[in-house]
């Protein structure tokens, strides 16, 4: 057998392993059930094409995307390795070449679309041909709560029983919940091997905005970046359609690209993407899996991402070559409004919400970080690191104050009116703004009125804002999005525990330092 470092060299042409990668390459090799948990580009495949030349037999690789399967397949063959993919994309002849190498005990690894394990042939011809390991390329698809979803791969812990043989299970989505369920489903709940590497993107710079004028935040944005490949992520097909015009008209070339396009039109927007220097793309969340175009240079999100993984992804996009890539995030209290709605509003069991209540948390802690946003995100993904100088916060640090009393005035005046208002209304009974509303609500009666009147109205939009960031208070969609005050923060109101928050960001929003690699 080739030691792997060597099979590295030969077949791959690589210097050397990427961080995580020989351990996992060990694990697989020596069959043990693995669970490799690494981000989009990290070197997921080698991690299973590696190993299948090691091991006797088939190696069989489930893979959720049949253009993913047919590159690693083309690829692998350029490097002179036997793989053969079976999907519903294949022509006649290329399903007869991949029997024919199967029967002649060729062929060393097997894509298959998960579709064909439903097939009542396939675990026959599987027990046939000697298969020596099972992989699972994008293991979160056993997942029912995640987005991407595919029923069939509930089959494949069917297929390890039958098979009997180890089983590498990949995925760039680390949380613990989507953790669990892959091992439920996949290894019985016996726990694999897990590996969690490589997290860390360090050319990746990280900044985080207050929304104020998105339009204008994006187009400055663009315009210190002109001639680079770039993507905006926006909320809505809509707002990509007039952003991608806004662009255009302020001279940048912009394409739109979200998921009510037809496939043709995608399909054109994507080439063009790939293959033109400089392009733009405003895309919805339905771009990016699959694009592999190494020198996007920046990525931007004009609207909050919804969780802080689906955040990672996005930003991931940028800067696969290694070279300097600038992210920007925009957000404000409409869409964690927004964001908190979409789950309370969603058709998924309680806990569920819960779940996704928790994930959109970590994420608007990110946004709101009082230190290195690296080592948040690193830390949410369960690597430690050092604060990496290569995000805004790093560069310039946070100005904080003691915000104990005025997150107390706060929830007091949520609690006193009832639950049942927005901030606007909060903040003009703190700050004693003697509204129609506040007069009729018979608010300027409150011990609370004018209690506030220290700090300025945006000064209070950014306490409310961090506030919902910290989930201390959140919009009640029974209440038309009215504020409630949050178990957490109930130590807060008895004063136990003190609530430091950012001076910095009642500055207007369009002041953040712009870096232009
Ligand atoms: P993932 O599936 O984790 O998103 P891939 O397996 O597609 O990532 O790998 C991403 C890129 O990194 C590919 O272009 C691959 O050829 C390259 N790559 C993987 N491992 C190495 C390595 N050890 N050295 C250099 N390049 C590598
Ligand atoms: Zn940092």
């Amino acid at each position: 057998m080739t030691a792997p470092e060597e099979l590295l060299h030969q077949v791959w042409g690589f210097a050397g392993f990427r961080p995580g990668q020989e351990e996992i390459v060990q694990a697989v090799i020596a069959g043990e059930n693995t669970l490799a948990i690494m981000p989009t580009g990290g070197g997921k495949s080698l991690c299973f094409q590696l190993p299948a030349l090691c091991r006797d037999g088939v190696t069989v690789v489930i893979s959720p995307l049949i253009a993913l399967m047919r590159d690693q397949v083309r690829s692998l063959r350029a490097a002179g390795v036997e793989a053969g993919a079976l999907t519903s994309g294949n022509t006649e002849s290329e399903t007869e070449d991949v029997f024919a190498a199967l029967d002649a005990g060729r062929l060393k690894l097997l894509y298959l679309a998960p579709e064909r394990l439903a097939l009542p042939g396939t675990l026959p011809m599987l027990r046939r041909v000697g298969v020596s390991l099972i992989a699972v390329d994008e293991a979160h698809c056993v997942s029912q709560w995640g987005h991407d979803f595919r029923p069939d791969y509930l089959r494949i812990g069917e297929l390890r029983r039958t098979m009997g043989v180890p089983l590498a299970a990949f995925t760039a989505t680390a949380d613990a919940e989507t953790r669990a369920e892959i091992v439920t489903r996949l290894f019985d709940g016996v726990e694999p091997r897990t590996f969690l590497r490589g997290f860390d993107r360090p050319n990746i710079r990280l900044c985080f905005a207050v929304k104020d004028s998105p339009r204008e935040q994006i187009l400055s944005y663009v315009k210190l970046r002109k001639g680079q490949s770039g993507i905006v992520y926006c909320g809505s097909r809509s707002k990509c359609e007039v952003l991608a015009q806004a662009l255009r008209e302020a001279d940048h070339p912009a394409i739109y690209y979200h998921a009510g396009m037809d496939p043709e039109e995608r399909r054109q927007a994507e080439l063009r993407f790939q293959q033109e220097d400089g392009l733009i793309v405003v895309a919805t969340v339905a771009f990016g899996m699959g694009i592999d175009k190494p020198d996007i240079r920046w990525v931007a999100h004009a609207d909050l991402p919804k969780s802080i993984e689906g955040y990672y992804q996005e930003i991931g996009r940028a800067g696969r070559d290694g070279g300097p890539a600038d992210t920007l995030t925009l957000y404000g209290p409409e869409d964690i409004r927004l964001r908190r709605s979409q789950i309370d509003e969603g058709a998924a069991p309680l806990e569920r919400k819960e779940a996704d209540h928790g994930r959109l948390n970590a994420l608007l802690g990110l946004a709101e970080a009082t230190a290195c946003r690296r080592q948040v995100l690193l830390g949410y993904f369960g690597e430690d690191s050092g604060p990496c100088g290569n995000c805004d916060l790093c560069e310039r640090p946070a100005k904080l104050f003691d915000a104990t009393e005025a997150v107390r005035k706060a929830l007091s005046v949520v609690l006193r009116t009832g639950q049942r208002f927005g901030a606007g209304h909060l903040i003009d009974v703190l700050t004693g703004t003697p509204t129609s509303k506040v007069k009729e609500r018979g608010h300027d009666q409150l011990p609370t009125y004018a209690a506030g009147k220290d700090l300025s109205k945006p000064a209070w939009g950014a306490v409310f804002r961090q506030m919902m960031g910290r989930d201390l208070i959140r919009p009640d969609p029974e209440q038309n999005g009215g504020l409630y005050m949050t178990e957490a923060a109930r130590p807060v109101l008895r004063g136990e525990v003190q609530v430091t928050l950012r001076a910095d960001t009642v500055e207007k929003a369009s002041s953040y330092v712009a870096k232009v690699n």
